[in-house]
């Protein structure tokens, strides 16, 4: 059931080879999050509200059948939206493959999705180990999030763990902690780690991260992935 009232999405890109591994993609932007983390550039994605109602969204859907090969959900933080399942299902009714990017808060409408097999693949944020949890994202949900990756651990679910890197907040030892929490709850695929992008412009007000961050000294037994460092 299609419903025109609190439109979801901030926003869509429409095309994207890069946030999809292997396909051709659009993004849609949920307005809204339920993080507040220190180097987010979403503000107003995350702030705001949406201006793309699921009619409006679906429409967008139907004219990409056969040009696109997937859809990732990102945001803000698109399963706490009220649209994510129903939104999910539309995308899975006209052939897409789904991609969820998302901080594993919310595991119950992911696992809801996950049980109707409404989604292909998963980016899971894996913001900071359970000390530095506030101070990064705001918030006292590291235990929801571990909960999550337990799950999709448990389930052997197709997921890429990631972790934005600014050094002045998480340093090579922390970094070593995290990837070794990973490894202990039986994560065996690529842990990506993303360098923080200064816009000019986050919720934390951080400038360049004065700390050097020196990827020689992390240790892991995980193959670790670097994007933009
Ligand atoms: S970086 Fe944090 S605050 Fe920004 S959208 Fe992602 S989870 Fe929300």
């Amino acid at each position: 059931m299609i419903s025109s009232s609190n439109p979801a999405l901030f926003g869509i890109t429409p095309f994207t080879t890069l946030d999809y591994p292997d396909k051709i993609a659009a993004i849609a932007w949920f307005a809204g999050c339920n993080l507040r983390c220190a180097y987010c550039y979403n503000a107003p994605i995350v702030l705001d509200k949406g201006k793309i109602d699921e009619e409006e969204f679906c429409a967008f859907l139907d004219k990409r059948i056969n040009k696109l090969d997937g859809i990732v959900f990102s945001g803000g933080e698109c399963t706490i939206s009220r649209s994510f399942l129903n939104l999910a299902r539309e995308v899975k009714k006209r052939g897409f493959s789904l991609k969820v990017d998302t901080n594993g808060t919310n595991l119950g409408i992911l696992n809801t999705a996950i049980d109707e097999n409404l989604i292909d693949y998963i980016a899971l944020d894996f913001k900071a180990h359970a000390q530095k949890y506030r101070k990064v994202t705001g918030s006292n949900l590291y235990f929801e999030f571990t909960r999550t990756l337990e799950y999709l651990i448990s389930i052997n679910f197709n997921f890429e763990v990631r972790t934005t890197v600014h050094s002045d907040l998480l340093n090579e030892d922390d970094i070593s902690n995290m990837a070794e929490i990973l490894y202990e709850k039986g994560y065996r695929g690529d842990y990506f780690l993303q360098n923080f992008l200064n816009t000019g412009d986050n919720l934390g007000n951080l400038k360049e991260p004065k700390n050097n961050f020196d990827i020689s000294k992390v240790t892991s037994k995980l193959n670790i992935k670097l994007r933009n460092f």
